[in-house]
């Protein structure tokens, strides 16, 4: 059925052949049946509706959550010839645009999710010949889904009023949880699920702990050329960055939804139209960005779930040539989003949980990433890709239950209050004012570690923090967290990975 649209495609959009999934998708929305389509980015999702949109008569009404991401669609939409318009609050050519949905003049309508739930909308929709409702980042309508907005759940009405026009539901990211919630949520039957291929094997996954993340990214920045986006965890972050990188002469700029919008919209021009430009961003930037050749994509910190992630990281390497992602972490990001937690409603609880637990294990594996990466979306991927730092270079593991516990015991008789440098300095037996001061010396735990074992001090601390054992007090400090029983019990074995060996002091200095 869909090779009747070989030549539409052919001459609206000048390809000459379907992607991945595009016809199976296609080949549903043309019998009139719902879909589920979970399609990576990149993959063509849009072509899903436009395709369908201007073969068949009628109109195809487009639910989208932003709108700017509406906006970009238009243009795109529009520079092929297809008729569209968007229905938002920003336009003030909406009496316009309603005269033209009347009359059958638009193949496809953007409008936001909260229109749904207005009557004259609806009434609106009934003048209108509808062929279809395609529904753009559909993980919005699941709690599960890591982006969840209420007004997605005003749809469902919608949709069921117009009960006979199919329904095309469109997401990038959904695990196995959020895709059988989305089928709930919007009324599509099981067997109209169509998932994708999960696997970007263009992009070398990579991660490291943070220690000196100026350095780390500018290192980053320094050996890979070409236009990169770089994620950071705050707005002054990223100015503070950008201009930092742009002082060693790569052109960098900054964003984030602070900026004023000219200035954003300036910035995202000039990145798409560069060659070489490092963008500094909070995750406000990237939804809808048309920019196939980003080489990297660098994660100043922790992102907020998997599925943020590789969301995120598949900005990278769009067009198919080898491209990066590299995350720098940090334990006290895994403590932040814990404290985070005890804000949230209950309800989200557990998921949230699970998806900070997701997190550490990808972060922390000593296997292959990319394999952690495509599980969690529910593939078999194979043990090894090839193409991630674990894989590449394989890390010697270490078990360190020992440490683990001659820390955390330390931890205990201190008092659960000081910090890791403090605990080091007690258990490597370091004279210093402080410790003698406390009388942390005359403590079972002064010296007990020793000097070999010494490096592993802070990588144990971490893993520790990222397991739940240990937690930071409000000072900044270390205390027990749920998990720290178990491993003083001896009923978990814990295992690192062996982290770089440092050069001695004097071998540094003499290089230098
Ligand atoms: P997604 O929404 O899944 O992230 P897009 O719809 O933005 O992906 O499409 C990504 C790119 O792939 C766009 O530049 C689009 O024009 C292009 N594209 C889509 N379908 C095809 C196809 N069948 N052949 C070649 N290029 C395609
Ligand atoms: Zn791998």
């Amino acid at each position: 059925m869909t090779e009747a649209l070989l030549p539409l495609l052919k001459s609206t959009f000048g390809y000459s052949s379907f992607r991945g999934m595009q016809e199976q998708v296609m080949d549903r929305v043309m019998a009139k049946q719902n879909v589920l389509a979970v399609m990576p980015t990149g993959s063509g999702k849009s072509l899903c509706y436009q395709l369908p949109a201007i073969a068949n008569k009628g109109t195809t009404i487009v639910i989208s959550p932003l709108i700017a991401l509406m906006h970009d669609q238009l243009r795109s939409a529009e520079a092929v010839g297809i008729r569209a318009a968007t229905l938002t609050s920003a336009d003030d050519n909406r009496a316009e645009t309603i005269d033209r949905l009347k009359a059958g003049e638009l193949d496809l309508l953007y409008a936001a999710p909260e229109r749904a739930s207005q009557s004259h909308f609806r009434e609106l929709l009934e003048q209108t010949d509808i062929s279809l409702f395609a529904i753009d980042e559909a993980h919005c309508v699941s709690e599960w889904g890591h982006d969840f907005r209420p007004d997605y759940r005003l749809l469902r009405p919608l949709l069921d009023h117009f009960g006979s026009v199919p329904r095309l539901a469109l997401t990038a990211t959904a695990d196995a949880h959020t895709r059988d919630d989305i089928l709930v949520q919007l009324g599509i039957e099981q067997d109209g699920l169509i998932l994708a291929g999960f696997d970007r094997p263009n992009i070398r996954y990579s991660m490291s702990p943070r220690s000196g993340l100026a350095r780390q990214v500018g290192d980053l920045v320094d050996r890979i050329p070409g236009p990169g986006i770089v994620y950071a965890q705050t707005r002054a972050a990223t100015e503070k960055m950008a201009s930092q990188i742009a002082a060693t002469g790569r052109s960098a700029r900054a964003y984030h939804a602070g900026l004023p919008p000219e200035v954003r919209q300036q910035n995202q021009h000039d990145f798409v139209a560069s060659e070489d430009m490092v963008m500094v961003a909070t995750i406000a930037f990237g939804m809808g960005i048309d920019k196939p050749d980003v080489r990297f994509v660098a994660h100043a910190g922790l992102p907020k779930s998997i599925e943020a992630y590789y969301q995120e990281t598949g900005r990278a390497g769009r067009d198919g040539d080898p491209a990066e992602a590299h995350m720098f972490w940090g334990a006290e990001d895994f403590a932040r989003a814990r404290q985070r937690l005890g804000e949230i409603d209950e309800t989200r609880l557990e998921s949230e949980r699970t998806r900070l637990a997701a997190l550490g294990g990808l972060v922390e594996t000593p296997g292959c990433r990319r394999a952690i990466l495509l599980r969690h979306f529910g593939e078999n991927p194979p043990e090894q890709c090839g193409n991630c730092d674990n894989c590449l270079n394989a890390p010697e593991t270490r078990n360190v239950t020992e440490l683990a516990r001659k820390f955390l015991s330390a931890v205990y008789r201190t008092g659960q209050s000081f910090g890791v440098t403090h605990l080091e300095a007690v258990l490597t037996g370091r004279q210093d004012e402080k410790v003698r001061s406390r009388g942390h010396d005359q403590l079972s735990v002064f010296d007990i570690v020793g000097e070999e074992e010494a490096a592993l001090i802070k990588p144990v601390s971490r893993s520790l923090l990222l397991r739940d054992a240990l937690r930071n007090t409000d000072h900044g400090g270390l205390m027990f967290g749920p998990e720290a029983r178990k491993i003083l019990k001896g009923e978990q074995e814990i295992a690192i990975v062996e982290p770089p060996k440092r050069m001695s002091r004097k071998r540094r200095g003499s290089s230098a």
